[in-house]
């Protein structure tokens, strides 16, 4: 089971309500995981924890068969109040 570390998502429940939420790792790029870290507000993180495809827009990922996080990409901005700033 995933923890969406940022919105609180678990794959337990996402599963069965919202079909397609997928769960990222962090980068394995310093600089690019700090990036992350600066958009959705948090200290530090671990290598096991995970930010659910709800903080990313469609642009992040690369189409085809298979969507895949594009290497670059980065979160969007978050708030505490479930929404994503655009
Ligand atoms: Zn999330």
């Amino acid at each position: 089971m995933h923890k969406c570390i940022v919105c609180g998502n678990r794959s337990i429940k996402t599963n069965a309500k919202r079909e397609g939420v997928r769960y990222h790792g962090f980068p394995k790029n310093d600089n690019l995981s700090r990036e992350w870290l600066k958009v959705l507000g948090i200290d530090r993180c671990h290598k096991w924890q995970r930010v659910c495809s709800n903080h990313f827009i469609e642009e992040n990922y690369r189409t085809g068969k298979k969507r895949f996080l594009l290497p670059n990409a980065i979160p969007q901005p978050y708030n505490r109040n479930g929404f994503i700033i655009i």
